[in-house]
């Protein structure tokens, strides 16, 4: 059994090994990658729950790697968390969304921040000044943040947060509802828009649950003065029911996918005619 036992330690350790080093060999060339241009943003439109009317954008990482193509952000953004470079990732994507929504004329930009970037002490004082460079308005620019941030109870995120909210920066709770205790971080930070997960809008016709949940985290939602976003809208039942319960915006290949700037012509021109 001792015998077998080493065998079996052996066969994993070269899988391990090898993970590892995939790993760092993704850390190094996403160094090469942030100097040498490689990430862009794609943008995500954001609708009111009619699904006529363009109300904002969300911007969302793309690598593209000059040998492997397009390379998603759920390979890349846990590896960049781990190594530490995703502040620079992240402050990077913030100054790009500045640069490019400012000659949209409307409408607001949103971004996402991870939980480790509210490490950074002066966190709120970085975007200040890249709204100062850039001048784009404050109250157009959207943080993207999740539960985890606020489960963590680090005081340091809820002063960024705060100092964040004085400048006129909306925050978004995302992923709403897949971590734990949602209701109560509503209570210990003032959130503007709360983005229900996808899970939920994607059970709506086939649980009666998601749909009691949705109906009664848009009503909470409502009652507190904050807007909520459904994301992963794929179906036409979904957005029908979202409207039924008077959700305020929807997002979802139903009604447009991330893609480049290039493509986003017509939306803006929505958005302009709004
Ligand atoms: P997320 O913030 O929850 O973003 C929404 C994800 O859902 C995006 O995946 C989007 O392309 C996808 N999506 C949009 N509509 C639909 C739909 O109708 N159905 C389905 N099934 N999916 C839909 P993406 O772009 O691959 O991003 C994955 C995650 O990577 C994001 O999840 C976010 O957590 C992270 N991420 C993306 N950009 C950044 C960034 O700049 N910084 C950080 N820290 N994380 C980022
Ligand atoms: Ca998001
Ligand atoms: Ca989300
Ligand atoms: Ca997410």
């Amino acid at each position: 059994a001792k015998a077998e036992g080493r065998g079996m330690l052996r066969a994993f350790e070269p899988r391990m090994e090898q993970e590892v080093r995939q790993r760092r060999e993704i850390e190094v060339d996403l160094q090469r990658a942030l100097r040498d241009n490689e990430l862009t943003l794609f943008y995500q439109p954001q609708f009111s729950t009619d699904g006529h009317t363009v109300v904002g954008f969300e911007a969302l990482l793309r690598w593209l790697h000059p040998s492997r193509g397009l390379i998603s952000p759920a390979e890349f953004v846990p590896v960049a968390e781990q190594s530490g470079l995703i502040s620079e990732l992240d402050l990077w994507a913030v100054r790009r969304a500045c640069e490019q929504a400012i000659g949209w004329g409307a409408g607001r930009v949103a971004v996402n921040l991870s939980p480790i970037d509210f490490r950074m002490p002066d966190l709120a004082d970085a975007i200040w000044r890249i709204l100062e460079e850039t001048g784009f308005p404050a109250e157009r620019l959207e943080i993207e943040i999740t539960e985890n941030l606020l489960l963590g109870n680090q005081p340091e995120a809820f002063a960024s947060l705060t100092a964040l909210r004085n400048m006129g920066v909306r925050i978004a709770l995302d992923d709403f509802g897949s971590g734990y205790s949602s209701l109560g971080y509503l209570r210990r930070f003032r959130v503007d828009t709360i983005k229900i997960d996808r899970s939920f809008i994607q059970n709506i016709g086939k649980t009666d649950d998601a749909a009691a949940i949705i109906d009664c985290v848009v009503r909470l939602a409502r009652a507190l003065a904050i807007t909520v976003t459904a994301e992963g809208v794929e179906t036409r039942e979904q957005l029908r029911y979202l409207q039924s319960v008077g959700c305020h915006h929807v997002q979802g290949y139903l009604l447009a996918s991330p893609m480049p700037v290039s493509s986003l012509g017509r939306y803006l021109d929505q958005l302009r005619h709004a």
